[in-house]
């Protein structure tokens, strides 16, 4: 079992100061994983006064420097590759290939897309008079969820380093490994004491304390929609700037002309992968009705391929979901659907395994618009098949939600595609099946989020905006 011990504050491994640390269980195994430090307040105090400390030098060191620093960063995580995704794999259940290729292989590309972007990024413009001057925001608190969780660690980090911040990270107490992993090698190439710092805990602790904090000038967060709507009501308190990257509930719009075998093929794959927890997921399947009884078929065929095994077995594409509250929580809501109604095409809520949170890929089809399934995020394998009248119909059950995250659209016309996509009110839509695209703008719409990561949309969300008249 791999203990942890020591919070990254200002350049050294600080010793935790005891209590009760925080176990990770293997979701595969049920077994104790490894266990880390459960923070305070007064650890989040210290690690703030850190970053801090090493805002002034770090925001006026040349972009060059920085970013020399994040690519030696991507290159230290790229040496340590299969390591952290064997971490990532036994701490939240992902499949080990999609561990190395995604898990952690994103966090490479983002590290390296922001070096590169720092080559040419202009920090400053003339506005007739003006001088307009973009600054890093001061010190950013970074909260983050366990889905992906080296990934949303980067997608902040990253951005605010390169933008000149510093920052306090809380990651997940459920996946909290792959975060020491990083304070390590920002240790090994050299970043600047207190410009990274590292404190684990739980979210009611040292998230909440991250959020109210004085002295930290934005808040970061990635989580659910009710973590992110208290950590805004915190912030407010010091008219912090706040980031969301919250929950999704996304429509795939598949249109009656589309190719109906790739679409689900495209559909399943987008709404089950990562074992269904991903915020961006496709868990609401839209169909025309006249071919509901042809598409299910199709969903019903693909989905039962699906293996769902251990995550480092050969040929799973399904883990265990991560934790028990997520088993018990999935669970919930296949039962909610079937008591309203929906019909059950395959899996089920009966248990998969004696021993692992695992839980059968499931689809539902005949799924009405309101209902529980429909609205709420499962953030599991449960795919909701709706059926719908006409575009327009389509278009308004897609968007008849909470949330705004993502969604996608098919169609044997692409120009018709396009024209459903900018009907959707999200911040992404694939159309007919366009791949992810690390550089462009990703977040939300209404109570999916707002601020958006990645790419020089990211970049500018750590940044202020100044201007000199001259
Ligand atoms: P969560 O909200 O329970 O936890 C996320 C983080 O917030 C954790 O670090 C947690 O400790 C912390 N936290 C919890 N309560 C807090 C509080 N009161 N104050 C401050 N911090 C608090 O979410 P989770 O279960 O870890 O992740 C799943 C959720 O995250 C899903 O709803 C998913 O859609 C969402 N998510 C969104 C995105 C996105 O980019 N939009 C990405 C990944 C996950």
């Amino acid at each position: 079992m791999q203990v942890r011990e020591a919070f990254f504050i200002g350049g050294q491994w600080v010793p935790a100061p005891g209590g009760h640390p925080l176990v990770v269980v293997d979701p595969a195994t049920e077994q104790d994983l490894a266990s880390v430090p459960a923070g305070t307040a007064d650890d989040v105090d210290a690690a703030v006064a850190a970053a801090r400390v090493a805002f002034e030098d770090w925001a006026t060191t040349p972009p060059a420097e920085r970013a020399a620093l994040l690519s030696a960063t991507a290159d230290a995580l790229e040496a340590r590759k299969d390591e952290v995704a064997a971490l990532i794999s036994s701490e939240m259940g992902t499949p080990l290939p999609f561990a190395v290729a995604v898990q952690v292989g994103n966090p490479i590309t983002v590290l390296r897309s922001y070096a590169t972007l720092l080559e040419t990024y202009s920090f400053e413009e003339q506005v007739k008079n003006s001088l307009v001057v973009r600054e890093a925001i001061g010190v950013v608190g970074c909260i983050t969820p366990w889905n992906y969780p080296l990934h949303q660690v980067v997608a902040k980090v990253a951005a605010a380093l390169a933008a000149g911040c510093t920052v306090v990270l809380k990651p997940s107490e459920v996946a909290p490994l792959s975060a020491f992993v990083l304070a390590e090698i920002f240790e090994q190439v050299g970043l600047p004491a207190g410009v990274f710092n590292l404190v684990t805990g739980l979210g009611p602790v040292v998230g909440e304390a991250l959020a109210a904090h004085p002295d930290v000038d934005m808040v970061s967060f990635t989580g659910s929609t009710a973590a992110g709507k208290r950590v805004s009501e915190l912030a407010s308190a010091t008219v912090k700037r706040v980031s969301l990257e919250l929950g999704g509930k996304s429509a795939f719009v598949v249109l009656d002309d589309a190719d109906f075998g790739k679409a689900v093929k495209v559909g399943l794959g987008n709404a089950f992968m990562n074992g269904g927890q991903t915020c961006t997921a496709w868990t609401r399947m839209l169909v025309p009705a006249a071919q509901h009884d042809e598409v299910v078929e199709l969903v019903r065929a693909a989905a039962e391929k699906y293996t769902v095994g251990a995550p480092d077995a050969e040929g799973t594409r399904i883990g265990p979901l991560a934790n028990s509250n997520q088993l018990k929580r999935v669970r919930g809501y296949i039962e909610a659907a079937l008591a309203e109604g929906a019909t059950l095409v395959t899996g089920g809520a009966e248990p998969f395994a004696e021993t692992g949170y695992y839980v059968k890929p499931t689809v539902f089809a005949n799924v009405a618009p309101g209902s529980t399934l429909e609205q709420e995020e499962v953030f599991g394998p449960v795919l909701a098949v709706i059926p719908y009248t006409d575009e327009d119909d389509a278009v308004r059950i897609a968007n008849d939600t909470q949330y705004g995250l993502s969604g996608g659209v098919f169609s044997g016309d692409q120009e018709r595609a396009v024209r459903v996509a900018r009907r959707l009110r999200t911040g992404m839509v694939d159309v007919n099946g366009g791949r992810f695209n690390p550089l462009a703008p990703f977040g939300g719409y209404k109570q999916s989020g707002n601020g958006r990561e990645l790419g020089e949309f990211g970049l500018e969300e750590f940044l202020e905006v100044k201007s000199l008249q001259l």
